[in-house]
């Protein structure tokens, strides 16, 4: 095949015990998907699930061990951590339900949605796409993936954030409103989903800014956890 340019490399990120890297294809984020989150978001009660995406370029890989530097974004003044579990698709479907949805899910990594708030908070205002808020480069970290087998209870694992070694976020994957299996039932409904596929499934309470020089630290027990320094 012949290009009138290079074309990107692959984004792929690491797998635990294996030296094959998971190439990946989209990112689907699911928002306000902890109740204490909605609610310090403003809102209540149990809504239909709603995705918004990322550039699957977006994905900056922390390695097992690893501290991985974030450069802090252009136009924001409030840089938010969204720590998340994410899913990771191996096997792609359309109007998968919920029982069937473990077959379709490859592992499980820890992950960041990183966001400009004050942006995000504009467009929201003004009715408009949250794409300059969500989907900017470097605003998807993502650590090693583990395999689900290897990933233990991911559905009653807790996640927590630090920041310079104190706590922001720490919660419970059993708290999210829609479960991991309902996600992937409603999502794959609205586009068929395909292997490389990453679902960051949302975030719980304790969103705050970062600063250049902060220190994060991301986990979520039975998977590898993330460090990054903003820059
Ligand atoms: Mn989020």
């Amino acid at each position: 095949m012949n290009y009138v340019f290079n074309p990107a490399p692959p984004v792929s990120v690491p797998v635990l015990g294996s030296s094959a890297q998971f190439p990946v294809h989209r990112i689907y984020c699911v928002g306000r998907n902890y109740e204490e989150h909605a609610k310090e978001m403003g809102f209540s009660g149990r809504e239909a699930p709603f995705f918004f995406m990322k550039p699957a370029d977006a994905v900056v890989v922390v390695n097992a061990g690893e501290t991985a530097a974030l450069p802090y974004p252009s136009l924001t003044k409030n840089l938010h951590h969204e720590i998340e579990l994410v899913v990771a698709i191996g096997k792609g479907g359309k109007n998968i339900r919920a029982a069937d949805a473990q077959q379709h899910v490859f592992g499980y990594a820890v992950g960041l949605d990183m966001t400009r708030r004050d942006l995000q908070n504009e467009m929201k205002k003004q009715g408009r796409p949250w794409s300059i808020g969500k989907g900017f480069d470097h605003s998807a970290p993502i650590g090693v993936i583990t395999p689900a087998a290897a990933s233990g209870n991911i559905a009653a694992a807790e996640i927590s954030l630090q920041v310079n070694g104190s706590d922001r976020q720490r919660s419970s994957v059993s708290k999210l409103i829609w479960n991991i299996a309902e996600v992937i039932e409603h999502l794959s409904a609205a586009w068929e989903l395909q292997p490389g596929d990453l679902i960051y499934t949302g975030t719980p309470e304790g969103v705050a800014a970062v600063v250049p020089g902060d220190t994060l630290l991301g986990a979520v027990t039975g998977l590898e956890s993330i460090r990054l320094s903003v820059k």
